[in-house]
C-alpha cells in the first residue's frame, strides 16, 4: 500500500503535467505551429501565461475558467484533457503494474488522447504524429513486447486492412470513406501493440463505429456525415487493446481452444 502511494503520487503529477503538454499539442499541431515556443498565451488578449497560470487543473479552478488579464473564458477542454491524461496514466499502472512496458504504452496513450481530440475537432489525423509514431513504435519493439516481428506484422496488418477497406469502399461507392490518416494511425497502433492486439483494435473500433453510426442515423434520421470520425474510435479501441487486449485474446482463444 505504501509503495502504491509512493508510485501513485508522482504518477498523478506526471499525468497532469503531461496532459498540460498534450493540450498544447492538440491546440498547435493542426495549425503546424511549434509546440515549444512561444509560451502559452491567451488567445483573446495575448496575455503571456505566468507559471502560476499554468498549473494543471488548479489554475483553471482558481481563475474560475477565465483569463487573468481580460477575463475571457478559457475552454473547459484544458482541465478535461489534463484530468483524462492523469486518469489514463493511473489506469495503466493499475492494469499493467510497475512494468517497463509502461514506457511505450504511456507514450502510445498520449498519442491516442491527442489524436482523439484533433480528429474530433478537425476531422484530421496529422502525419506529424502518426508517421513518427510508426517509427517510434517499431524502435520500442526492439526492447519491449511484442517484439520486432510482431510489431512489423502489426503495422502491415493495421495499415493494410484499413487501406483495403478504403479501396473497396471507394470502388463500391465512388467516394472516400476511409482517410489516409486512419490507415497510418492503425499502422502506428500495430507497430506499438503487435499483430494480435491490432486485430483487437480493428474489431473493437469497427463494432463501436457501427453501433454509434447506426444510433446517429436512427436518432437524427441523418446520414453518416454526422457520425463521429473513425479516428476517435481507433483511439478508444487502441487504449482498450493496450490495457486489456491480452486478456481479451486469451479469453477468445479459450472459447475455441481444447
Ligand atoms: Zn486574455
Amino acid at each position: 500500500m505504501s509503495t502504491d502511494i509512493l508510485v501513485l503520487l508522482p504518477l498523478i503529477l506526471l499525468g497532469l503535467a503531461v496532459g498540460s503538454f498534450l493540450n498544447v499539442c492538440i491546440h498547435r499541431v493542426p495549425s503546424r505551429t511549434s509546440v515549444v515556443s512561444p509560451g502559452s498565451h491567451c488567445p483573446s488578449c495575448g496575455y503571456a501565461l505566468a507559471w502560476a497560470d499554468n498549473i494543471p487543473v488548479v489554475s483553471y479552478a482558481a481563475l474560475g475558467g477565465r483569463c487573468r488579464s481580460c477575463r475571457a473564458p478559457i475552454s473547459i477542454r484544458y482541465p478535461i484533457v489534463e484530468l483524462i491524461t492523469m486518469a489514463v496514466f493511473v489506469l495503466h499502472y493499475a492494469v499493467l503494474g510497475a512494468d517497463p512496458i509502461l514506457i511505450p504504452r504511456l507514450l502510445l496513450a498520449c498519442a491516442m488522447i491527442v489524436l482523439f481530440a484533433i480528429d474530433l475537432e478537425h476531422h484530421l489525423l496529422p502525419n506529424l504524429i502518426t508517421l513518427p509514431g510508426i517509427v517510434i513504435g517499431l524502435l520500442f519493439s526492439l526492447l519491449f513486447p511484442p517484439g520486432p516481428i510482431s510489431a512489423l506484422i502489426g503495422m502491415l496488418i493495421g495499415g493494410g486492412s484499413l487501406w483495403l477497406i478504403g479501396m473497396a469502399y471507394y470502388r463500391y461507392s465512388g467516394q472516400e470513406g476511409m482517410g489516409g490518416g486512419d490507415v497510418k494511425m492503425l499502422a502506428m497502433i500495430g507497430a506499438f501493440l503487435g499483430w494480435k492486439l491490432v486485430l483487437v483494435t480493428l474489431v473493437f473500433s469497427s463494432i463501436a463505429g457501427a453501433v454509434i453510426g447506426v444510433m446517429v442515423i436512427v436518432l437524427r434520421r441523418g446520414d453518416l456525415k454526422y457520425a463521429l470520425p473513425y479516428g476517435t474510435f481507433l483511439s478508444l479501441a487502441g487504449l482498450v487493446a493496450s490495457l486489456y487486449g491480452v486478456r481479451i485474446v486469451s479469453w477468445y482463444v479459450g472459447l475455441y481452444g481444447p
